[in-house]
């Protein structure tokens, strides 16, 4: 028996290697192609001399021979570590002292610098390059080698990626995700999702994180779909494609961005079968604007790095705003109080989920993997949740933003529905911040639209004042341009705890 997750996402290839797979704006990549040239991939990784369980660490720009490249150190058994694109050269050194990966590949343009990291290391590994259009070095390798490629074989518990985590406290930690993770979840959300034979994937996401590559791209590889494969999201392109597209999958910035273009419009999403929102909270807003805009409700759903998928509202049925919808199938949740025990229907507490989507724990760091799970094996996810009497799930914040002022504990998710719903506001962040006498205090940080008459600081508060406990009520409320965010469309709070304060 071969586990190996790449066996079963060929075993679901079309017969017919000729069928597209991947078309960019430039080539179209047939099925047989793709089988192709991941098997290139993987011999020129085991030509390298990279044998099962080494790490090759990726940092390059999102294009078919990156995907064609992930496919092929699954294929060889190697462990697969996507970086960002943004990541400097601190954290680069980081990454490659934790991981000791036996090949960095990288853009051409950062090859000094990734060479100089690569050459301190206790371990050095090979270096080699791939650029936007997919040249470099390793193709060039790929390129001389036969493109047949043996699978290795794998078990469920064998790591086929390793993802760091955005670390926004502490060190980055690398999560260990094993091919039984990707089979149990690939699976469960083509069923739950309805995969049809003619669905036509658009993709505008990166592939160095959960969304893009586990979702964006096994589920529609798992389905033998074509896949529009965009580098990187853009309003005008998106709205070009879509009428062509039946799947389209987005952070909650890309549905804003979306509806802040007049030429979107419901003839446009005639095609479209599924539009799915996650990595992030949709405002109910954006949800009501896009269902009004469009005709589509989209679908939010609930995953994390660490665990995959595991929560989704129904393909058929209520899908509720402000909601990520009730558990996936083979996947057991539970929302707890500070003393462990279930929280009362309704109530807040932290969430914490069991299942095969579950990662094995962190690279290297054993310590840290015990300290996240229960004893009897849930993962604590770190985020806070509640459950409604229909069993859906609302994701109300990180445990880490949780506010406790004055020994009370505000939950930023509550105050920041109600201002996102004022009028003249376009979004909002509700943070706590460092407070001689409260310990710490909220402060929201909000930002306007362009309404001639803008809201003011007055304005929020008092009317924050007739729906909230006083202890919940901003004791200062800032204006921002816009929000800081990071790639997948997450409100970065750090940097606003670390940018305001009550001085
Ligand atoms: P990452 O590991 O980068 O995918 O981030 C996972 C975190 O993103 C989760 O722990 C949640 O805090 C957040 N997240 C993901 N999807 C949603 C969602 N639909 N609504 C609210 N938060 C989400």
């Amino acid at each position: 028996m071969n586990d190996n997750f790449y066996n079963l996402l060929q075993s679901k290839f079309p017969r017919d290697g000729s069928q597209p797979c991947l078309e960019t704006q430039h080539v179209t990549h047939s099925y047989a192609d793709l089988e192709e040239e991941a098997g290139r991939c993987a011999n020129a990784l085991r030509q390298a001399g990279l044998v099962k369980g080494d790490r090759v660490a990726v940092q390059v720009h999102k294009s078919p021979q990156n995907l064609f490249l992930y496919l092929g150190c699954l294929q060889a058994g190697l462990i697969y570590l996507p970086l960002n694109t943004g990541y400097t050269r601190t954290e680069l050194e980081y990454f490659m002292a934790d991981a000791e990966p036996g090949m960095v590949i990288c853009d051409p343009g950062k090859l000094q610098q990734v060479s100089g990291i690569a050459s301190r290391q206790k371990h050095i590994p090979q270096v080699r390059t791939l650029d936007a259009h997919g040249a470099g070095s390793f193709t060039d390798a790929a390129r001389s080698t036969h493109s047949k490629g043996e699978t290795v074989t794998c078990t469920k518990d064998d790591i086929a990626v390793i993802l760091y985590t955005s670390g926004t406290t502490g060190k980055p930690k690398g999560a260990m995700i094993t091919h039984g993770n990707l089979q149990s979840n690939g699976l469960v959300l083509h069923r739950a999702w309805g995969w049809q034979k003619d669905d036509i994937m658009l993709h505008a996401l990166p592939l160095y994180h959960v969304h893009g590559l586990f979702l964006g791209c096994h589920l529609p590889l798992l389905n033998a779909s074509k896949i529009i494969f965009l580098d990187k999201f853009d309003t005008d392109l998106v709205i070009r494609e879509l009428p062509r597209s039946t799947v389209y999958m987005g952070v909650p910035t890309h549905y804003t961005r979306l509806l802040g273009n007049t030429d979107f419009r419901a003839h446009i999403c005639s095609n479209m079968r599924l539009f799915t929102s996650g990595s992030a909270p949709l405002l109910e807003k954006t949800f009501t604007e896009f269902q009004e805009r469009s005709g589509h409700t989209i679908l939010e759903r609930y995953g994390m790095t660490e665990t995959g998928m595991n929560t989704s509202n129904p393909l058929s049925g209520m899908r509720k705003a402000g909601t990520v919808g009730p558990v996936l199938d083979g996947v057991e949740v539970r929302i707890v109080n500070d003393k462990a025990d279930p929280v009362a229907d309704g109530a807040t507490g932290q969430l914490q989920v069991r299942g095969e989507n579950v990662f094995k724990g962190y690279w290297r760091m054993p310590e840290k993997t015990a300290e996240e799970f229960t004893a009897d094996g849930f993962f604590k996810t770190g985020d806070l949740a509640t459950m409604d009497n229909d069993q859906y799930i609302s994701i109300v914040g990180r445990s880490k933003d949780l506010i406790i002022t004055g020994g009370l504990n505000v939950y930023p998710k509550e105050i920041e529905t109600i201002i996102d719903c004022m009028e003249g506001v376009t979004e909002s962040a509700v943070i706590g911040l460092a407070h001689a006498d409260f310990g710490e205090a909220v402060a929201a940080i909000v930002v306007r639209d362009d309404s001639p008459d803008p809201i003011t600081e007055t304005d929020i508060i008092s009317s924050l004042k007739r729906n909230l406990a006083n202890f919940k009520v901003p004791k200062k409320v800032v204006f921002m341009a816009s929000l800081p965010r990071n790639t997948m469309g997450k409100v970065q709070k750090n940097f606003l705890r670390d940018q305001f304060n009550f001085e």
